[in-house]
C-alpha cells in the first residue's frame, strides 16, 4: 500500500485531505505537486499573519500594572507609568 492509499484508507485523516489528495491523483502528477507546494506556501503565510495578528509583538511586551496606593491598575507598554489618579510611579505585582 502506498502512502496515497494509506491516508485514503485512514480514519483519522481529515476528510478535507483525503478530497483534496483523490482530486490530485486525478491529475497531472508534476502540476498536482507544483500547485500543492503553493497552497503549503499561502497557508503557511495565512497562519503567521493571524498569529501576528492574535499576538502582536506590542501586546507581547505590554504587561499589568499596579498602584501602590491601589486606586488603578491597567495594561501598558510604558517602561515608567504613573497612576492617572494620585500620580504614583505604578509597578508591576508579582
Ligand atoms: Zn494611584
Amino acid at each position: 500500500m502506498n502512502e496515497c492509499e494509506k491516508i485514503l484508507g485512514d480514519f483519522s485523516a481529515s476528510f478535507w485531505l483525503k478530497q483534496a489528495l483523490a482530486s490530485a491523483l486525478e491529475r497531472d502528477p508534476v502540476d498536482a505537486l507544483a500547485d500543492a507546494e503553493v497552497l503549503s506556501e499561502v497557508l503557511r503565510e495565512r497562519l503567521d499573519r493571524l498569529c501576528t495578528q492574535l499576538y502582536p509583538p506590542d501586546l507581547i511586551t505590554a504587561r499589568i500594572v499596579e498602584c501602590p496606593r491601589g486606586c488603578n491598575s491597567h495594561i501598558t507598554k510604558d517602561p515608567t507609568p504613573e497612576c492617572a489618579a494620585c500620580g504614583s510611579r505604578m509597578y508591576e505585582p508579582e
